[in-house]
């Protein structure tokens, strides 16, 4: 029988109707002669709400405190999912991440996963159960709740596909996949049908909230393809996977904004054998911090084997008056530090300059400068 598990994201179960809503996609799947694992979210707010309760009570709680209670929203959102499944005449029973069987490191609130034994899980798919695993939460080898970063979920039921050796992972959230950048942010955005785990890796940790990064890294380290698609509709979303040889002929899979910035500045810094260390140990004298900054990202996996595109977007920054204060690259991403009342016009006028939401292969791309394939990575 093939096996699922499916993830359902906070405003997916973010009210009564779309809990029964999900009840009603869980029990249509398992009809579909499938055994269920539903790994669920906090519904929205829940998570946020409970964060600032704690801040009212103390300015410092403990971290074990506060993983006890962040996991709280995760435990009620799946309990009522498994009522939802019930009511509906379905067959359904929820599990704390404990009780899933995910053991993780003592790191509170961004703990690791150390192992996950799905023991108690398989014997209930055995018995027809819709398993509701509750997200974002395991427990250490001494038995204490922990949780697994903000968009923990997501690695709940990555971790969870891979060791129940899932043959589908399939993500639902509150758009219909994985964009060519935030489509709250460019309404031209379009969705991918598939990317390789390394653009997702790059782009979700560079502010593409859709995918938590570690869940994506954790995903590309076990080879768990996974799909991201709308819980609102039926249509398929993105596939993320291994790379393959065509995927490098798009030179510019993505864009990503992160307002969350400062930069630090540190003045009067001789050019010296000891000095980043002595830097980095704290002697810097004359530090500046500026905040109001965000980082915009192009990332493809193709830009191993194109040039240009940094002269391109560096320069359609130039033509349109928008200042770069800072660049970063690795092999398949671009970054600039910008002011942040520029940001979210930069990456609608990068989005444009490279033709995306239209996806053109390199050779035929709008404007192609240097576009040309060369086997050294160059950016
Ligand atoms: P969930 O609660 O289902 O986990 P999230 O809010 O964590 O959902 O992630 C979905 C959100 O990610 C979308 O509403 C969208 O605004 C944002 N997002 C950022 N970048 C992208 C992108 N490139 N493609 C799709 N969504 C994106
Ligand atoms: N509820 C948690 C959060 O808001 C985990 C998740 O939604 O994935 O970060
Ligand atoms: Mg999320």
């Amino acid at each position: 029988m093939r096996l699922v598990v499916q993830k359902y994201g906070g405003t997916s179960v973010g009210t009564p109707e779309r809990i029964r809503k999900v009840a009603r996609r869980l029990i249509e799947t398992q009809r579909d002669g499938c055994q269920v694992v539903a790994v669920i979210s906090a519904m929205a707010g829940v998570t946020d709400n409970l964060l600032k309760l704690a801040q009212e009570i103390s300015p410092e709680p403990t971290k074990c405190e506060l993983d006890n209670l962040l996991s709280t929203g995760e435990r009620a959102a799946s309990a009522l999912t498994a009522m939802a499944v019930n009511a509906l005449g379905g067959r359904a029973i929820s599990l704390t991440g404990a009780q899933a069987g995910i053991l993780t490191d003592r790191n509170y609130t961004k703990a690791h996963i150390a192992n996950v034994s799905p023991r108690q899980i398989h014997e209930l798919l055995s018995d027809d159960y819709i398993v509701i695993v509750a997200g974002f939460q395991g427990q250490t080898p001494e038995g204490e709740t922990t949780t697994l970063g903000r968009g923990g979920s997501d690695l709940t039921a990555i971790a969870l596909a891979g060791a129940l050796n899932a043959e589908a992972c399939q993500i639902f959230t509150d758009v219909d996949g994985v964009f060519t950048c935030d489509p709250r942010i460019v309404k031209e955005a379009e969705k991918l049908h598939e990317m390789a785990y390394d653009e997702l890796l790059e782009m979700a940790g560079s502010g593409a909230k859709v995918m938590q990064s570690r869940a994506v890294e954790f995903a590309k380290k076990f080879g768990v393809e996974f799909e991201v698609r709308s819980s609102f509709k039926k249509s398929r979303g993105t596939i993320t996977k291994e790379e393959t040889p065509s995927m490098e002929d798009v030179v510019i899979r993505g864009i990503s904004l992160d307002r969350h910035q400062a930069k630090l500045s540190i003045a009067g810094v001789r050019d010296e054998p000891g000095i980043a260390g002595r830097i980095f140990s704290n002697s810097a004298k004359r530090l500046n911090t500026m905040s109001g900054v965000a980082k915009l990202s192009v990332v493809g996996i193709g830009m191993r084997s194109h040039s240009g595109v940094a002269a391109r977007m560096f320069e359609c920054l130039g033509r349109n008056s928008i200042n770069i204060q800072m660049v970063s690259t690795s092999e398949i991403k671009i970054a600039v530090i910008l002011d942040e009342k520029d940001a979210e016009r930069a990456a609608r006028l990068i989005h444009a300059e490279f033709g995306l939401g239209r996806l053109l292969p390199a050779a035929s791309a709008t404007q192609p400068l240097a576009l040309v394939r060369r086997p050294t990575k160059a950016n």
